[in-house]
């Protein structure tokens, strides 16, 4: 059984971010969705707040866990018996970050494989700071977000602006 894990921070689980786990649906058996928490981003939801979102947003798929972790990625990855890290790569602005980050991860376990993904391109523009901007001015979240996300984060912006 090939497992592969995908972890983020998730603040919220965004279309982009589902795309990803769709398809990362056709290569391996099981896909673990990894909320990671994350501190030095300041998210805008808690740890339970986003593992609950993204257990909404991946309701409908098989094979799918949503769990979170803590210390290093590759440590999580190897304990666990997956077979593989799952990033998005959306446009060649990830692409720096995401290699630095891939090429580390093999220093520290040689055994880890890093897979990338491009998402579909309605996606390729989509992260969950620009929604989160979006949200603050009122724009609709509808093409961004599932129904329930979408709601949740409106909640959390009037509170935060009130
Ligand atoms: P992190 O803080 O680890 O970057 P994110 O939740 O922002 O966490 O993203 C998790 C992963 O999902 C990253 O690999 C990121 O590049 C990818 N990702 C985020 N948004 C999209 C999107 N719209 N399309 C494809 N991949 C995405």
């Amino acid at each position: 059984m090939r497992i592969g894990i995908y972890p983020g921070t998730f603040d919220p689980i965004t279309h982009g971010h589902t795309d990803i786990i769709r398809r990362s649906l056709r290569v391996f058996d099981v896909v673990v969705v990894a909320v990671a928490p994350n501190p030095d981003k300041h998210p805008l939801f808690s740890l339970d707040e986003r593992l609950d979102m993204v257990k909404l947003a991946t309701k409908d798929l098989q094979h799918v866990k949503v769990t979170s972790f803590e210390g290093l990625l590759v440590d999580y990855v190897q304990q666990s018996g997956a077979h593989a890290i799952i990033r998005g790569l959306r446009a060649i602005s990830d692409f720096e970050h995401e290699f630095q980050m891939a090429l580390v991860n093999r220093k520290l376990a040689r055994n880890v494989e890093t897979v990338f993904l491009m998402p579909s391109e309605e996606y390729s523009y989509l992260s969950s700071t620009i929604i989160k901007d979006v949200a603050k001015h009122g724009g609709s979240l509808t093409e961004f977000l599932h129904p329930d996300v979408a709601q949740r984060l409106q909640d959390r912006i009037k509170r935060v602006i009130a």
